[in-house]
């Protein structure tokens, strides 16, 4: 991003994340780990069989099935969660438990079929008793997330909750300080808007006028950039 983008963006009150280095890669550790940057140049069948047949961290051995992703590959929205439960693991699918429905139900709110979106997590493999993911498993898994927004491009990044928000964008600043904002992603300066996660709205539907209006900034922002 030039000098002056940066700034008219920061003159909006914009932020942009530069995860953690220098980019997606970078991020993604592809600097110093020589298989992050084999990831960083798979296309997309390859990218499939390398998450399914990945061992790079300990949850390969307690897993049914890797959770690459569902959707549209050349999706306008890309939706990220946390990481599989234990329905997405004996599934093979992303959020397809009752967090899931209810996913589904902010996506129509949003004018959009799930079909219309993909859906991704940060970890590919499920944390046993769905414990928060550990720094080791998501540096190991990063590396995918990170090749799947290179290849899909994505007009805008919704992440639902606050592992998926903080871990993307390099952060510790708390949901409740993360959602209500837009972030820009580099390199591709790609929005993104943080709301709960639908397993919280479950636990707390006070919360869903909330929600609501995180979508209807994320419905402007994905409009604004020719979603
Ligand atoms: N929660 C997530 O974050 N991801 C899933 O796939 C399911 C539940």
């Amino acid at each position: 991003m030039d000098a002056r983008r940066a700034s008219v963006l920061g003159t909006l009150g914009i932020e942009r994340f530069v995860p953690r280095e220098r980019g997606l890669d970078a991020a993604a550790g592809a600097g110093q780990d020589p298989v992050a940057a084999q990831i960083a140049a798979l296309d997309w069948p390859a990218l499939e069989r390398a998450v399914a047949g990945c061992t790079r961290c300990a949850l390969a051995s307690g897993r049914t099935n890797t959770v690459f992703g569902v959707g549209d590959p050349a999706a306008r929205w890309l939706v990220i969660g946390e990481a599989p439960g234990a329905e997405e693991d004996r599934q093979g699918k992303p959020f397809v438990g009752r967090a899931g429905q209810l996913l589904n139900s902010m996506l129509r709110a949003a004018g959009l079929a799930r079909e219309q979106v993909f859906i991704a997590n940060v970890l590919k493999c499920r944390p046993p008793g769905n414990r928060d993911p550990l720094p080791e498993e998501v540096r190991c898994c990063m590396p995918y997330l990170q090749r799947q927004i290179a290849l899909i491009r994505p007009r805008l990044i919704l992440c639902v909750g606050r592992i998926a928000a903080q871990n993307l964008l390099g952060t510790d600043t708390p949901i409740g300080k993360l959602r209500g904002h837009t972030h820009t992603l580099e390199p591709f300066d790609t929005p993104v808007v943080v709301t709960y996660h639908p397993a919280y709205l479950l636990r707390s539907p006070g919360e869903k006028r909330k929600v609501w209006e995180d979508l209807r900034l994320a419905m402007e922002v994905a409009r604004g950039n020719g979603a």
